[in-house]
């Protein structure tokens, strides 16, 4: 490890830094070195982030920087950074700029030649992402899901056959309206997880086939609540792949025996298979 020589910075910066998602241990000590020694902290909301600052006793003073004045308040910070000011960029949880406001601001600041140093932290979908169980070599974030079944569907329509792990952010009052769209477009096979009150008390982290999933969900109206990420895996060509010859054998045996939907029951239970897509692959191939 090496000490960051940029700081405290000599030079006009604007430091972005990252704050817990609901964890409070979360936060880095650079993160506090930074926020105590910056002259102004520009915050999502002013109230939001006093709170965090009251809780590790740091003084600095806010500015708000939300959604709705951004892109006219970005060129006066962008003239106190140049007149030899230091900024701090927070929101109200997590990194700045993930589904946040910060992008006007940076943008400016490296088009106004103003050093911008991030610190690295909290961010909802990398921590759901390093837990899911998904495969992790190649994803997109993909923000919010839109507020209306039909942008939805058209979303899931674009992504169906993407083969990298696509994660969404999604609000409790929309889960279930989302999960369906889902299911309409990705089918009930489709993986997907539910990762939701990371880092708190309620942290839940669940992965099953949608169909099972959404049913899981159904059981226990708490599985709705709170912060959530979803995340869904890559489209696979071919179930049939995932199956073995002797799982494919047993399953050509018995249906000789038994309906295809019972024999690929057993099969599936034997070899740890997904009974619908064994009897797909069964109607396509043996019916
Ligand atoms: N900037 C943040 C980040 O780095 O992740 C995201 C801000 S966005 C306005 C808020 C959304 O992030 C929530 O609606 C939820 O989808 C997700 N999120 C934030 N905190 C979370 C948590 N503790 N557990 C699960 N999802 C969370």
């Amino acid at each position: 490890m090496t000490d960051n020589k940029t700081f405290p910075s000599e030079i006009p910066t604007l430091y972005i830094v990252p704050t817990p998602i609901g964890n409070l241990g979360d936060i880095t000590q650079r993160a506090l070195d930074v926020l105590s020694s910056v002259d102004v902290i520009a915050a999502e909301d002013t109230r939001h982030t006093g709170k965090l600052l009251s809780h590790f006793n740091i003084q600095t003073k806010t500015f708000a920087l939300h959604d709705h004045n951004e892109q006219q308040k970005a060129q006066m910070l962008v003239d106190r950074l140049l007149q030899g000011q230091t900024i701090a960029l927070v929101s109200d949880a997590g990194t700045p700029l993930i589904s946040d406001p910060g992008y006007h601001l940076v943008s400016q600041c490296r088009q106004a030649g103003v050093k911008v140093v991030p610190l690295p932290g909290a961010c909802a979908f990398v921590t759901a992402l390093s837990a899911s169980g998904l495969p992790s070599d190649r994803f997109s974030f993909e923000g919010f899901l839109p507020a209306k079944s039909k942008g939805r569907r058209d979303k899931f329509t674009e992504i169906e056959k993407a083969e990298r792990t696509c994660i969404f952010y999604e609000s409790p009052h929309r889960i279930m309206d989302s999960l369906q769209d889902m299911l309409a477009v990705l089918g009930p096979e489709r993986d997907v997880v539910l990762a939701r009150e990371l880092t708190k008390t309620f942290e839940t982290i669940q992965g099953m086939p949608l169909g099972e999933l959404i049913d899981w969900i159904n059981e226990d109206d708490n599985r709705k609540k709170g912060e959530m990420v979803l995340l869904i895996h890559g489209y696979r060509e071919s179930e049939s792949e995932a199956f073995s010859p002797e799982a494919i054998r047993l399953l050509t045996l018995l249906v000789k025996e038994l309906p295809l939907k019972k024999a690929a029951a057993i099969v599936a239970e034997m070899h740890n298979l997904k009974k619908n897509a064994l009897y797909k692959w069964g109607l396509d191939n043996l019916e």
